[in-house]
């Protein structure tokens, strides 16, 4: 009989729990651990943009169809710029042929629905363990690998010789629901201002989530902001057909970075996952749709063969890391480019970015490029 390996996931944001649903399909104990209690992992104030990649991800892991009712689609894109006053919509017909029968380019979903859902799943297998850190430190397991999926920010460079790269965008996002009247359609927003992208991302018929991005400083100053001063504020920045409402719940805000982190110069048993491994400025929102294509890799790699020699184990991490550059890479370098193209204030940038939009509107090969990169990413084919 083949040996059960022994497997830690470290962290149990959404990047660790797919990765512990994903693994436990194979001959494989899972241990997953967080910081946070179960309740408090699952009651965080986010929403996810969610792309065809992670919708054949969700599929290949039997996710989809229990996460389809808390899914809100859209079939519009609207890409505007404030500066040139330019804009384009992008819809279905945009998207290639294998996709536009889904007839969405892309999906919302709540941070809390989709743990909740997870955590109903990882209930349901025998083979996972979800305990604290104290608990699981009193227990004398061996592990096999070690996943660290600890979010951004949190990997000690002590224990992991890594080759770091980081830059700090000195931006903030402002995240916050907010209703909006007589809105009917089902579309989403990605609006580039000299301070920072503003998404807007449709929750339901009349709600959107705002992802609102501008310099630290005037953050923190929104943050202080009377709710009915934010929505003021809010109005004057987004075009007149908007009505908007009110505020729904909390306003948080996040810091935005672009960073990776490979610590590439150890022969050790243990991979880094996620934001843990990268992370990019929110625009686009590819961040959570590029950490579940990292577990897909894995998921991948240990499915091919669990009976790895010693030596293979501590080989298994370079192939991940270098299988997963291309991807990364890519993401890294669109969203570094709309962020240094369009939140600028240069005035020679103006005419560029007309013509951006002018070539978008015109060329049906651009349009599809762009999409379809957005949402399928460039390692779409390899998802099986
Ligand atoms: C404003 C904003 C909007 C975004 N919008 C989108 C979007 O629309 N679409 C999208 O795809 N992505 C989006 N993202 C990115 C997305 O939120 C992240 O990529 C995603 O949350 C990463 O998940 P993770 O599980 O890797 O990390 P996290 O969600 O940070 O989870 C890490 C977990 O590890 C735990 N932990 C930390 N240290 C330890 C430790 N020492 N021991 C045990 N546990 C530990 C933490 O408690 C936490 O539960 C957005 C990000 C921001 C900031």
């Amino acid at each position: 009989m083949k040996k059960i390996s022994n497997f830690k996931i470290v962290g149990s944001g959404p990047t660790g729990i797919l990765l512990s649903l994903a693994l436990s399909k194979l001959n494989c104990n899972i241990f997953l651990t967080d910081l946070l209690t179960k309740e408090s992992l699952i009651n965080k104030d986010k929403t996810y943009a969610i792309t065809h990649s992670t919708r054949k991800i969700l599929i290949k892991f039997h996710l989809w169809n229990k996460l389809k009712p808390f899914l809100y689609g859209f079939n519009t894109l609207s890409i505007s710029d404030s500066v040139s006053s330019s804009f384009t919509n992008l819809t279905i017909s945009d998207l290639d042929e294998d996709i536009r029968v889904v007839n969405n380019i892309g999906w919302v979903i709540k941070h809390c629905d989709l743990m909740k859902v997870c955590f109903e799943e990882i209930d349901k297998c025998k083979n996972i363990f979800f305990k604290s850190s104290k608990e699981l430190s009193q227990e004398r397991i061996l592990y096999d690998y070690r996943f660290i999926s600890t979010g951004a920010n949190s990997v000690d460079k002590r224990f992991f010789k890594f080759l770091s790269l980081k830059k700090s965008y000195k931006q903030s996002c402002l995240t916050f629901k907010i209703t909006i009247r007589g809105n009917t359609e089902r579309r989403a927003y990605e609006i580039f201002r000299k301070e920072g992208p503003l998404a807007l991302l449709p929750l339901d018929k009349n709600l959107y989530q705002i992802i609102w991005t501008s310099s630290t400083k005037k953050s923190l100053d929104r943050l202080k902001y009377d709710k009915n001063l934010l929505i003021d504020n809010l109005s004057t920045v987004l075009p007149a057909q908007f009505k908007l409402d009110q505020i729904i719940g909390e306003v948080s805000i996040f810091p935005v970075s672009l960073s990776l982190n490979l610590p590439i110069f150890k022969l050790n048993r243990s991979i880094l996952v996620g934001d843990s491994f990268h992370t990019f400025h929110p625009v686009g929102g590819q961040g959570l749709n590029t950490c579940w294509r990292d577990v897909n890799k894995i998921f991948d790699m240990f499915n091919n063969d669990l009976s790895f020699s010693d030596l293979n184990f501590k080989l298994i991490k370079f192939k991940y890391y270098f299988t997963r550059f291309l991807d990364i890479f890519t993401i890294i370098f669109i969203t570094d480019f709309l962020i240094r193209f369009f939140a600028n204030r240069n005035l020679i940038l103006v005419p560029f970015k007309k013509l951006s939009f002018l070539l978008l509107n015109n060329f049906l090969i651009i349009r599809k490029i762009v999409l379809n990169q957005m949402t399928k990413s460039i390692i779409f084919l390899t998802i099986k």
